[in-house]
């Protein structure tokens, strides 16, 4: 009985501790994480990429540009003329 009472109280004391960190570190990475998806969403909506294979710009979705990987200015693209999955360069269109 004793140990059960031990146990809710241990439960009582943590488990709010516990939210509280929880939802620190949702806060810190939503903080953290608009300026990125923002930063993102400019990204996509300024340029184009060109295809490494056959040069044909292409102009992804923001949900592509974000599950492609990236590497500084190049986006690993699926080229829809071509359909081939290449390190597409940013070029930014006029
Ligand atoms: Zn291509």
């Amino acid at each position: 009985m004793d140990q059960l009472k031990t146990g809710k109280f241990i439960a009582a004391f943590l488990i709010p501790e516990g939210i509280w960190q929880l939802v620190t570190v949702l806060g810190v990475c939503i903080v953290f994480l608009i300026p990125c998806f923002y930063a993102l969403k400019l990204e996509v909506s300024v340029g184009a990429y060109r295809c490494k294979n056959c040069g044909h710009e292409i102009v992804p979705t923001y949900s592509e540009a974000l599950w492609a990987m990236h590497r500084g200015t190049t986006r690993h693209l699926k080229c829809p003329k071509c359909n081939k999955r290449t390190w597409c360069k940013k070029v930014i269109k006029k």
